[in-house]
């Protein structure tokens, strides 16, 4: 499948936010966007007054970079939000924060969704006592997600879960460090995710 391989601390830049997409490294003063808080390229230095088009664009891509997906997959979940019942938009950010790789790096597991998506492909978790090795899978309400016993003495697990202590975990998970597991103990709600996401620009931008 296709994945972007360039440089992700351009894709903060571009967007003009934190994503997070390079584990521990986002949390210390070595972030790129610290360094450097202007887009990237010979232009990005000139001020740009964006267009309403232009601001549901950025706020799709910056979305998707966040949760690295890519666009035919972000359409699928959009259309699949859309014939949730409630608000679209909030439907659209519970889903993505149900994608069992954004589970794994809530939980503590990771240090990035990137590389929780890696973990995830490789097998080492069971939901609910079974394998499961498609980052995409959407969990529910009660599901059990588990380093396997196998995967246990996984020096990167234990790493990321000293890490991530720092980061916290949201309410609509648990954790038992010890076990290695996390439960959802209901589904994550819009004053779950406490990211700057306007994604009522993602809703008109797809209603054009
Ligand atoms: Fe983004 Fe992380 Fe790079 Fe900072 S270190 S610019 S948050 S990817």
């Amino acid at each position: 499948m296709a994945r972007y391989t360039g440089a992700v601390c351009k894709l903060c830049r571009r967007e003009g936010t934190k994503l997070y997409l390079k584990g521990e490294r986002c949390y210390k003063d070595k972030c790129g966007i610290e360094k450097k808080a202007y887009p990237p390229g010979q232009h990005g230095q000139l001020r740009k007054k964006l267009s309403d088009y232009g601001q549901q664009l950025r706020e799709k891509q910056k979305v998707k970079r966040f949760y690295g997906i890519l666009e035919a997959q972000f359409r699928l979940y959009f259309e699949k939000a859309a014939r949730m019942q409630g608000i679209t938009g909030e439907n659209l950010l519970s889903l993505l924060e149900r994608r069992l790789d954004n589970v794994v790096y809530r939980a503590g597991f990771a240090g990035s969704r990137k590389e929780a998506r890696q973990m995830v492909r490789h097998a080492h978790f069971l939901v609910n006592g079974r394998k499961v090795n498609i980052p995409s899978f959407i969990v529910k309400a009660g599901e059990v997600i588990e380093v396997r016993e196998k995967s246990g003495d996984h020096v990167r697990v234990k790493e990321c879960l000293d890490t991530a202590e720092g980061r916290g975990i949201p309410e609509w998970l648990t954790l038992d460090k010890d076990g290695k597991k996390t439960q959802v103990v209901r589904l994550p709600e819009r004053t779950d995710i406490n990211y700057e996401i306007h994604e009522h620009l993602i809703v008109e931008l797809y209603s054009k």
